[in-house]
């Protein structure tokens, strides 16, 4: 196993949903922990990272950075998906090896997988098949970090590992109305219909599609225990290896707010890859399993917006 104890832990993108359930994890390690705010060290930034990795020289490296949003934003900011996912595995895998980083986790997601790949999704998968054409660009640039790590663990000998999560959700979500994912789109506007008293609250597409979600504390778990006990080029997927439906889920979401008006589907918003259910036989197998029901997630999830909008947290 890889000691963690003791060591020097960057943690890049501390301040994402993501990053911060990392942080939140890694108080229970002894670790020395390093973080750098955009204002410092702009990780699009080749020179900004190259620096600030000089001087750091952190020993462990979770690379939870990126730029990231629900369909509409994965499907219209095109460009800068594909532009700053890009950079930010490049510049910060490549600082990592120059400066002996011992090792290094890079998170990828599950949008990699091919749109019509069996389910569920193996991590073997990857690059058999076309993408969803509304990530394409964000899945593309995660594919290419996963492939840097794995060359530099072939060329250098480096212990860079990658790990792919399931739709995310918790504390540090964005609540966009328009951009975010839909799990924080549902819980805002759920609250929102309860305490206008609306009578239909309308969730997009057919409701059909079928998603996993995975509450971000248990990923940040997930994280740390495979960053002590794993080794190797082969993926790892995240996730709990159960979905439900878009339908099934808004209702779930509406009973936890409160909402008891009607939910009505706008067919004209985009439904995305019909299914995205993580195989986790491979993470089961590597000894953890996420302990968080999706009822007691949601529950946790909406203390925190509610908390967040009052802006008290
Ligand atoms: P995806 O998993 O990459 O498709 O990302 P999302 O989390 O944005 O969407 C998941 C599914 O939820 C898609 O089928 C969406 O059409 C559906 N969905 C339903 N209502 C909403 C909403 O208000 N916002 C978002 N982002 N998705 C929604």
């Amino acid at each position: 196993p890889f000691e963690l104890k003791g060591k020097s832990v960057y943690v890049a993108g501390h301040r994402g949903m993501v990053g911060s359930a990392i942080v939140r994890r890694l108080a229970r390690e002894d670790v020395r922990l390093l973080t750098a705010d955009r204002g410092i060290v702009d990780l699009c930034s080749q020179a900004a990272v190259f620096d600030w990795f000089a001087k750091a020289r952190p020993q462990v490296v979770f690379l939870a950075a990126a730029k990231v949003g629900g369909i509409v934003a994965n499907n219209t900011l095109r460009a800068e998906f594909i532009y700053d996912n890009i950079a930010i595995a490049s510049n910060v895998i490549q600082a990592a090896h120059l400066n002996g980083t011992e090792k290094l986790m890079f998170l990828g997601s599950s949008c990699i997988y091919p749109k019509l790949a069996p389910q569920p999704l193996r991590e073997d998968s990857v690059l058999t098949g076309p993408l969803e054409p509304t990530n394409e660009p964000y899945a593309i640039a995660k594919i290419a970090g996963i492939k840097m790590a794995e060359a530099y663990r072939s060329q250098y000998g480096s212990d860079f590992i990658s790990v792919m999560p399931t739709n995310l959700y918790g504390p540090g979500d964005n609540y966009h109305p328009e951009f975010s994912h839909v799990v924080a789109a549902l819980i805002r506007r759920f609250h929102e219909a309860k305490v206008s008293g609306a009578k239909t609250m309308v969730v997009w597409g057919t409701g059909t599609p079928r998603r996993e979600f995975l509450y971000v504390d248990d990923m940040a778990d997930a994280c740390v225990h495979l960053m002590k006990t794993y080794s190797s080029a082969e993926l790892v997927n995240i996730g709990t290896g159960k979905d439900v439906t878009i339908a099934e889920f808004a209702r779930v979401v509406a009973d936890i707010v409160g909402y008891s008006g009607e939910i009505s589907f706008d067919t004209s918003r985009p439904d995305g890859t019909p299914r995205k259910l993580l195989d986790v036989s491979r993470l089961t197998n590597l000894g953890w399993s996420a302990p968080t029901r999706l009822q007691d997630g949601l529950k946790r999830a909406y203390a925190a917006y509610l908390s967040q909008s009052t802006g008290d947290s």
